[in-house]
């Protein structure tokens, strides 16, 4: 059976970007076709500035959340990364197998390294040896594929490259993965500044749909959309991309693609409205399915201990055989 794994921040609130992009597909498609493994993947929300306490907080919202999404914890694992100890092991030897330079190249750490920096921020070391830590969170478990959105594509071809290189190198111990991707909303963005994608750990939230935002700071989060100064509704990203964005937020939501979408509408408010009454509609369920977690905290812990036993012990006679290929 194919293996699936995927993961998610809790370096902030989870996002509309983090659902249409990457949870949505985990609970309606891949939970039901493969034998998969999602995960809260606490340890890379280190590499930047953090609280612990918030950290604590964050990561427990989002495995509720997941849980609230429809992930079905007799269907597939849902765990938290540092629960199982063989995520950091692994790491260490894949940062022993990726070079200073593939790791440099980065782009999400050229952004992120810039961006620290301009603000005064030291980068920490682990932000640049993030992408070992990934590769081991997917190579770990096996993994055939790894459903992602557009951002972590780079991340998942360097996983190629470092499980082919060891494989080559210490004899046959890993599965190279492969990156899918969601038909639609492979990348929502910011709907204040649509050239940057919709991130749970940008500054500003006044861009970014919260999943628990209430309905009408959602509706007020997409009325507010930067557009453009024109008045035709077109699909076109490069010419127009806070529409465009509205219009593959919209396509996500319900039926329809884009393109057919911006042909019903003739103005920008128009557009606007009928988008956030969809996300809006989109995300209630998955409010009240949250509220109704977090009132029964035993539930989730139970569902969090079981998740990690269960991927321990998928994880750990990989990782074993790794250390012992390596020559430990
Ligand atoms: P974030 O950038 O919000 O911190 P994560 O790194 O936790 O996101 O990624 C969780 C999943 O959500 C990944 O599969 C990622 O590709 C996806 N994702 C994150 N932001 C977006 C976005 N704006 N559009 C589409 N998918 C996204």
């Amino acid at each position: 059976m194919t293996r699936i794994f995927s993961g998610v921040k809790p370096t902030g609130h989870l996002t509309l970007g983090n659902y249409l992009g990457a949870v949505r597909g985990w609970v309606e498609v891949d939970q039901h076709r493969a034998d998969a493994l999602f995960s809260v993947v606490d340890l890379h929300a280190l590499t930047v500035e953090h609280d612990p306490a918030r950290v604590r907080r964050l990561s427990r919202q989002a495995a509720t959340l997941l849980l609230a999404a429809g992930l079905d914890p007799a269907l597939c694992t849902v765990f938290v990364q540092s629960h199982v100890d063989e995520h950091a092991r692994l790491s260490y030897l894949l940062e022993c197998t990726a070079t200073d330079g593939e790791l440099r190249r980065m782009i999400q750490y050229k952004e992120k390294s810039a961006r620290a920096l301009a603000s005064g921020e030291s980068v920490r070391f682990s932000l640049l040896s993030y992408p070992a830590l990934m590769a081991a969170d997917i190579l770990a478990y096996r993994t055939d594929e790894v459903p992602v959105g557009d951002d972590q594509t780079q991340h998942v071809e360097l996983t190629r490259d470092l499980a082919v290189r060891f494989n080559q190198r210490y004899g046959h111990t890993f599965v190279v993965p492969r990156a899918t991707r969601p038909p639609v909303a492979a990348r929502v963005m910011d709907l204040q500044d649509p050239m940057s994608k919709m991130g749970k750990s940008h500054e500003s939230g006044a861009g970014i749909v919260y999943l628990l935002d209430d309905a009408d700071v959602a509706r007020k989060k997409i009325m507010r959309a930067v557009t453009d100064s024109g008045q035709e509704v077109a699909y076109d990203p490069e010419a127009k991309p806070g529409v465009a964005n509205l219009l593959e937020i919209l396509a996500a939501c319900g039926t329809g693609s884009p393109d057919e979408l911006a042909g019903m509408y003739d103005s920008y408010g128009a557009l606007k409205k009928d988008t956030a009454e969809a996300v809006v509609e989109l995300l209630r369920p998955l409010r009240e399915r949250h509220a109704a977690l977090a009132a029964d905290p035993g539930y989730v812990d139970g569902v969090l201990k079981e998740g990690a036993e269960r991927a321990r012990g998928m994880a750990r006679p990989v990782v074993d055989a790794a250390y012992r290929a390596i020559g430990l």
